[in-house]
């Protein structure tokens, strides 16, 4: 019998261990072997940089034992050996519980690799209970050990991702066993594709990425193998982009002398360039009979929400409808009350004295009251409601709406491919809208290539003249904590002065006091940290600082918090009174990431700062500085100085170019996080690329996708290429594509 890609692991290295790689890696056939490929490769007498570790990381290091020591437990009986090891520059503590025995084995000097979980304690890196293999240790003929004494003879050794029981030199014993059985795989990429861009076949990458006798090779294999993952994603997305091709839409040409004349008209600024630029794009998308698919990213403040409206109402002009999504009750409640502001009367649509060409905005979320949200589901469905204000939920209702012509998705990064491809398919089969999705994340190119493959994309780059620029400072209370007190005091000077604040916690507080972590509100994103986790306190809650701030520093001042606990109608009254100037000092959680538009607040303080991500932190600051007065932003944090995590605090604070922080912070979150999970042992579909450095790759292999894919939509005359798509969209991996 052959031993394939499909051949069950059980029967190449027998049914325990098989188990084991089912159980702790996921790994269940031949060809999952395969493709767990090596982390990385050390080189025979080279150390593994100990500062590289990351806590919580199951690693695998090739370290010298520095010294060992034994002593008793103190609270029970029995013994402690604990071993130091060293990369010559940092040590690592290993630490074993009545094992006395290895204090005779882990004799200064020796070296071998050391796998376990990287953890802190008082500040000193540990391996508790590694499991390791000494490479001079030929004493003991264990078969493994011997293996491994015989791969340290060769040049790279590879280290894998492992797992508790599977250390990677197991891992490599065992895919040697496979590849010395293996017959190897029909290479899925056409013949002409791996002469144009000179690949090597896939068995013979394979081979090499896990054997490799030198450097070259292992280039030369992950060269190959990060095709086959940046082709099947492109391929896909070039499908998607293919089939909303051939769907009609309803063309909506611009009128003339219609409503968004009529709007043009009235409103009290001029467009920017770019405004106007993407303006006419988004025109020309409307006007023909296949549904555009646009990505519209800009600064928080650039003036997304014209550009959405004067879509909208070229769409409604021509007598149909318009729905806008936002992520949460709050923004679509501010969304339908800005809206309405931009039209004035325009926006009396129904009423008496009406203008002509007027039209009417209508909210509808899932608190409202079911008279309300009855009355607004009519005016949906009558097309009485021109534009029709919601949450996401909005679609998943199927509300049903007389001729939908456009939707427009606000702040795009929790809503993934799956959610868009899903928005096309709800006008029912015969027409799909028309889709304008507008972030303020700014994309880095790749992530635009893959995350939002299936849009076309648009920047607007620069903000309306009349911004003001926004001044950010790290306040370090660790070194600093004198520094709190000025920022309160700036704070009630701000107030004095007629200006309003935000202060932005990560936690909302109550009931979820003494949590350990956070419970992020609102999809907070978890930072990377480089702290020991159980030596984090519970990040501040809106709740407790609220309630201290109004009891000291700030009583003078008229205080409101707001958070995504609170009923939607309560929410909806703090932030109305907020805006109205009713209320100085908003305390909140993350629920004013988004749209929030008050010209009059002038700071935000942001406690806690180090909790959030990159940028978030940026999509937080843009919410003060939107009038005439200068913003500034006070970035609260217990993070020292020399940390990475204060090094992060401190690129936002030097920086106000989005782009350059979104660059930044895909890096900081190890990219994968980007994609999804790529925890060790969860398969994951970008296993070998990197959204950071293949960005030449990736343009390359998405221009070849799209000419595959004109030429042959379906594919049929490259079976292995429609082989490769039917797997990633297959076994339920379209999450591929959701960024977190
Ligand atoms: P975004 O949604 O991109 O964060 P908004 O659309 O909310 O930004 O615009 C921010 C503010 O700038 C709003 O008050 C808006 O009315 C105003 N604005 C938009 N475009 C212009 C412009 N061309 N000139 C002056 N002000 C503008
Ligand atoms: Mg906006």
């Amino acid at each position: 019998m052959m031993t394939t890609g499909d051949t069950k692991l059980d029967r190449v290295l027998g049914a325990k261990t098989a188990k084991a790689f089912d159980s702790s890696l996921g790994l269940s056939t031949v060809g999952d072997l395969l493709r767990h490929y090596p982390r990385r490769y050390a080189e025979r007498g080279e150390l593994t940089a100990i500062a590289g570790l990351e806590i919580g990381e199951h690693a695998t290091v090739l370290a010298q034992v520095e010294r060992v020591s034994k002593r008793s437990m103190r609270s029970r009986r029995g013994t402690i050996v604990e071993a130091r090891i060293t990369d010559g520059h940092r040590s690592l503590n290993c630490t074993f519980f009545n094992q006395a025995w290895r204090e005779r084995e882990l004799l200064p000097g020796r070296k071998g690799l050391f796998a376990g979980k990287v953890t802190a304690y008082r500040n000193q890196l540990q391996l508790a209970h590694p499991e390791y293999q000494l490479f001079d240790a030929v004493t003991e003929q264990d078969e493994e050990e011997h293996s491994a004494a015989e791969q340290f003879a060769s040049a790279l050794i590879p280290v894998y991702p492992a797992a508790q029981g599977l250390p990677s030199w197991s891992i490599a014993r065992c895919v040697r066993q496979v590849l010395d059985v293996w017959d190897g795989a029909e290479d899925p990429l056409p013949r002409q594709l791996l002469e144009r861009r000179e690949l090597e076949e896939l068995e013979q990458a394979l081979r090499k990425i896990h054997q490799p006798a030198q450097f070259s090779e292992v280039e030369s294999a992950r060269q190959r193998l990060k095709w086959d993952e940046a082709l099947a994603v492109q391929l896909v997305l070039a499908r998607m982009r293919e089939s909303a091709r051939e769907h009609p839409a309803p063309a909506s040409p611009v009128r003339q002398e219609g409503l968004l004349s009529a709007f043009d008209r009235r409103l009290p600024f001029e467009l920017t360039a770019g405004q106007r630029e993407i303006g006419e794009q988004v025109a020309a998308d409307l006007a023909l009979e296949h549904p555009m698919n646009r990505l519209v990213q800009g600064e928080v403040g650039s003036g997304k929400t014209v550009v959405a409206l004067r879509a909208m109402l070229q769409v409604v002009g021509s007598g149909r409808q318009a729905a806008m999504l936002a992520p949460t009750e709050v923004l679509a409640a501010q969304h339908a009350r800005s809206l309405s502001g931009l039209l004035g009367e325009l926006g009396t649509g129904g009423e008496l004295g009406a203008p002509e060409h007027a039209t009417r905005v209508t909210l509808l979320t899932g608190s409202m009251s079911a008279a309300q949200r009855k009355q607004a589901l009519l005016d949906a469905a009558s097309g009485q409601a021109g534009i029709v204000v919601g949450t996401h939920a909005l679609i998943q209702d199927r509300v049903s709406f007389a001729d939908l012509g456009l939707v427009v998705v606000d702040e795009q990064h929790r809503f993934g491919v799956e959610q868009r491809d899903a928005l096309r398919a709800r006008a029912g089969d015969e027409v799909s809208p028309h889709v304008l999705v507008m972030t303020a994340t700014p994309i880095p190119r790749t992530v635009a290539m893959t995350v939002y493959g299936d849009l076309e994309t648009s920047a607007l780059r620069e903000l309306p003249n009349g911004r003001s620029p926004i001044a950010t400072t790290v306040v370090p209370v660790a070194e600093k904590p004198s520094w709190l007190e000025r920022v309160w005091q700036r704070v009630r000077e701000e107030v004095q002065a007629g200006h309003q604040v935000y202060v932005v916690c990560p936690r909302v507080g109550d009931d979820e006091a003494g949590k350990r972590t956070a419970e992020p509100e609102d999809g907070t994103e978890e930072p990377p940290s480089d702290e020991g986790e159980g030596q984090r306190r519970p990040p501040l809650a809106v709740l407790d600082i609220a309630e201290q701030l109004s009891a000291g520093p700030l009583s003078s001042v008229r205080l409101g918090a707001l958070h995504g606990r609170l009923p939607t109608d309560e929410k909806d009254s703090v932030m109305r009174s907020f805006a109205a100037g009713e209320l100085d000092v908003l305390v909140a959680t993350t629920v004013v990431e988004v749209g929030v538009d008050v010209p009059n607040a002038t700071v935000m303080v942001i406690m806690d700062a180090d909790r959030f991500g990159v940028s978030q932190l940026h999509q937080l600051r843009g919410r003060v500085g939107r009038g005439s007065a200068a913003g500034l932003c006070l970035l609260v944090s217990e993070a020292m100085e020399g940390t990475t995590t204060r090094e992060r605090l401190d690129a936002v604070a030097s920086t106000t170019d989005g782009f350059e922080l979104a660059r930044l912070d895909l890096q900081l979150r190890r990219e994968g996080d980007v994609l999804g999970a790529t925890q060790a042992g969860r398969k994951s579909t970008l296993r070998m690329l990197s959204l950071l450095s293949d960005e030449e790759l990736i343009a390359q292999a998405r221009a070849e996708a799209d000419a595959f894919v004109g030429d042959d939509p379906e594919l049929t005359r490259y079976p292995g290429l429609s082989r490769m798509v039917a797997e990633l969209v297959g076994d339920d991996r379209a999450d591929f594509l959701d960024k977190t």
